[in-house]
């Protein structure tokens, strides 16, 4: 089955908007076996559309396409399929009294522009999906293009309405049709801190004879290993095999970030955290505070950017700081036990560096940043030397601080 994606929008060529639905999708088709084919971008264009369109139909069985769904003139997906595919549009009296309803609710009394109703115009023959989120819904064209059939999704491009249109109703169906001649099935699990390389080296030649195929791919908090099979029971086996391999840094399937992984550990043990941050100003807290539910294990943190925060209310001693600075290793250890204490939490970490680009010198360069970390009766402290702008390394700061933590709190040995 090939699978075709359009996305449609102006401002995801220029880049102020970021293709989000397209990963969406992936992951989604992921879920049940299937694998995009091929994706393409277009503007707010007509002509661009028709020509996707053609590509997208000539050989796509089926053809997702996200965006241009609103009633502004710029929105053109639900005429230009209507014309590419043959179906001349007719207005649905119940989506339009749909519309009305909504327009009154949100906009109260006066005259309704005419082009709202544009969003209850419907190809003849195509299903309704309904839009819980928007007043656009999705729909659905079961339909035929050069003597081969041909399912056409046609979804809203906010992401908030095109997720829920994508998970109940494109999803169910494509399962549906029952096409399992090109399944494979995806696992995946993110290594904390693991080198891509490394990760590689241990598990290629324990998978090399087996029909499972591996593949890797890298981010500031470690590396994500994915195995891939048309054999669900086979996956099984091997994901557990590869996971093992790697425990005390392989997060639990499904944790897409340290920080949920971390918020989710803390709560299995009933342990409590709080942070110390220099250079990454609360990012760290950002990141936590964002997991849903981390309020039962995370207490607070210290944005501890000036030395005399540092010294006041972490309690780091002026003489360390006058004696190793800021940015070394006693500081950060001095800041994770200050904040401990500080917070009564059972964990706790720690950040101070240089993020650049200036305020660095031969001894203490840019990218210089020293992460701690303490759990229980255990204590690390690594050096760390990154590379990249100011925002890379307050995001590789971060995770290099939640991996610390991380493996402090699984047990695992640290080095450095
Ligand atoms: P609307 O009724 O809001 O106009 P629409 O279906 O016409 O919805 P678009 O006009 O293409 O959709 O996009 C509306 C907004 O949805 C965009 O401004 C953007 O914020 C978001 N959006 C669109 N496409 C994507 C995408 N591929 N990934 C992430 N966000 C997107
Ligand atoms: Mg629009």
């Amino acid at each position: 089955m090939q699978i075709e994606v359009i996305s449609t929008g102006t401002e995801l060529l220029k880049g102020s908007n970021v293709n989000t639905n397209l990963a969406t999708i992936g992951r989604a088709f992921g879920t049940i076996g299937k694998t995009v084919h091929r994706a393409q971008t277009v503007g707010d264009d007509r002509e661009a559309l028709i020509a996707a369109f053609h590509l997208a139909a000539l050989t796509g069985d089926v053809i997702l396409v996200t965006g241009g769904l609103g009633p502004t003139a710029d929105d053109l997906t639900r005429d230009v399929a209507a014309e590419f595919f043959g179906m001349p549009l007719i207005r649905s009296r119940e989506l339009a009294d749909n519309l009305r309803r909504y327009y009154r609710r949100r906009h109260g009394t006066g005259p309704i522009p005419a082009t709202l109703f544009r969003q209850a115009d419907v190809p003849q023959g195509a299903v309704v999906l309904p839009n819980a989120n928007g007043s656009a819904p999705g729909l659905y064209l079961n339909t035929t293009y050069a003597g081969h059939a041909c399912h056409v999704f046609l979804l809203p491009g906010p992401p908030v309405e095109m997720e829920p249109i994508l998970d109940a109703e494109v999803l169910p169906r494509l399962a549906a049709l029952g096409d399992d001649s090109d399944r494979t099935l995806t696992r995946g699990f993110l290594v904390a801190g693991g080198a891509e390389l490394m990760i590689e080296e241990t598990l290629a030649p324990r998978f090399r004879d087996c029909a499972v195929a591996l593949a890797y791919c890298a981010s500031a908090e470690g590396t994500r290993v994915f195995l891939s099979a048309a054999d669900a029971a086979l996956l099984d086996e091997k994901f557990t095999e590869a996971h093992q391999l790697f425990s005390g840094s392989a997060l639990p399937e499904g944790c897409l970030s340290l920080a949920e992984g971390l918020v989710r550990l803390l709560k299995e043990q009933h342990r409590t955290l709080s942070l110390a941050e220099s250079c990454t100003g609360g990012l760290t807290a950002a990141a936590i505070t964002a997991v849903p539910g981390a309020s039962e294990v995370f207490l607070g943190s210290v944005t501890a950017y000036d030395n005399r925060v540092k010294a006041t209310v972490l309690g780091v001693p002026e003489m360390l700081l006058a004696t190793s600075g800021a940015v070394s290793a006693d500081c950060a250890m001095a800041m994770t036990r200050g904040v401990r204490q500080l917070l009564h939490t059972d964990c706790s970490a720690a950040i101070t560096g240089i993020a650049g680009p200036g305020g660095g010198t031969p001894e203490k360069p840019v990218g210089l940043v020293y992460v701690a970390a303490a759990c229980g009766d255990r204590e690390a402290v690594r050096e760390c030397r990154f590379r990249g702008n100011r925002e890379s390394i307050r995001l590789r700061s971060r995770a290099a601080a939640l991996q610390l933590l991380y493996q402090l709190v699984t047990g695992a040995p640290t080095k450095g």
